[in-house]
């Protein structure tokens, strides 16, 4: 299990919420963001299990954390209790549960997950009680965007957001699970900062084709010829341009970071022994690519030609290396 505890617990929206219990302002409702819709009711259940444990944090491990886990929990009410999205009747029985009174003790938890696919008339008829809850609830919505809420909604919840993450926390998250460094570092270099995205992109085949050519590409591009074969071969693979642009700026950023004699902090050691004997890059032409990645970076978000993107880049790439030869 990938240790999502370790990762959120550095968040500002954690904190938040911690701090707010020990002082015994708990809001009534919170609004936690995050873009890893794959891992929500994970992290959810784990602000659930804060709110409840009663340790300093949540233990994993005392009865109320464990039925939470298996939603279990008589206090800790779950939805959509079915499929994928919340309705009508999961906002019914809500209404319905929140005038009961908890059971194991004095605060209710209702926890709303994949709100963003909550219709308006289910969103509308939770108003009423978020705006009064009855005495001892809380509720906790969870979402992967804030947009498909009602502003009547938002005006009324305490919005938290789990950011993404860096590189390297993420990669001492799920190094254990994902054993392969060198395509958990690719993964993670392209993905969007959240563990969801890392892993699926780990389990793509895609990605190491497109590390097979960027170690190609910076070791054996020579001349202005090579530019072209390599560009052909990049369209040839079929990748996102964006995914090609991250792989190859974390091929730089290492190789630059060994030449400034700080090859222990080498984020993707396996790849960095197959690049490392490179010619040519001096730390000049390193930093040189690595802002010409930047700029086509922003390119690539105007719609540039992707085509044309690369090759320019390529061709830049190749400049500047020479450029610092002969200095
Ligand atoms: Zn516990």
């Amino acid at each position: 299990m990938i240790d999502l505890f370790s990762l959120v617990k550095q968040t500002g929206a954690y904190k938040t919420v911690r701090g707010e219990l020990l002082s015994g302002r708990l809001s009534h409702a919170y609004l936690i963001l995050t873009a890893d819709g794959e891992n929500l009711d994970e992290y959810l259940k784990i602000f659930a299990r804060l709110m409840v444990c009663g340790k300093e944090h949540p233990c994993f491990n005392c009865r109320a954390c464990r039925l939470i886990g298996e939603n279990a929990f008589s206090d800790v009410v779950f939805y959509p209790k079915n499929g994928q999205s919340i309705n009508s009747e999961d906002i019914n029985s809500l209404i319905e549960e929140s005038y009961l009174k908890p059971i194991e003790g004095d605060k209710k938890f209702f926890v709303l997950s994949q709100a963003q696919n909550m219709n308006a008339s289910a969103q509308n008829k939770l108003l009423k009680t978020l705006e009064e809850p009855p005495e001892g609830v809380h509720i906790i919505i969870g979402a992967t965007s804030e947009f498909p809420l009602l502003a009547t909604v938002k005006s009324r919840v305490k919005k938290l957001e789990i950011p993404p993450y860096s590189a390297d926390k993420l990669f001492s998250a799920m190094q254990q699970d994902y054993p392969d460094t060198a395509k958990l570092s690719s993964a993670i270099a392209c993905g969007d900062g959240t563990v969801g995205r890392a892993s699926a992109l780990y389990a793509d085949e895609g990605l190491k084709d497109l590390t097979d050519f960027c170690c190609d590409m910076i070791c054996n591009m020579q001349s202005s010829k090579d530019v072209l074969k390599y560009s052909a071969k990049l369209t040839a693979l079929k990748c996102e341009v964006s995914d090609f642009l991250s792989v190859t700026e974390l091929m730089f950023r290492d190789l630059l970071t060994a030449k400034q004699g700080r090859e222990d902090l080498v984020l993707d050691k396996q790849t960095y022994i197959r690049i490392k004997d490179a010619k040519g890059y001096c730390v000049g032409a390193l930093v040189g690519a690595l802002e010409k990645i930047t700029q086509a970076q922003k390119r690539k978000k105007f719609n540039a030609n992707s085509t044309m993107l690369i090759e320019w880049l390529l061709f830049q790439i190749l400049e500047g290396k020479y450029k610092w030869q002969k200095l």
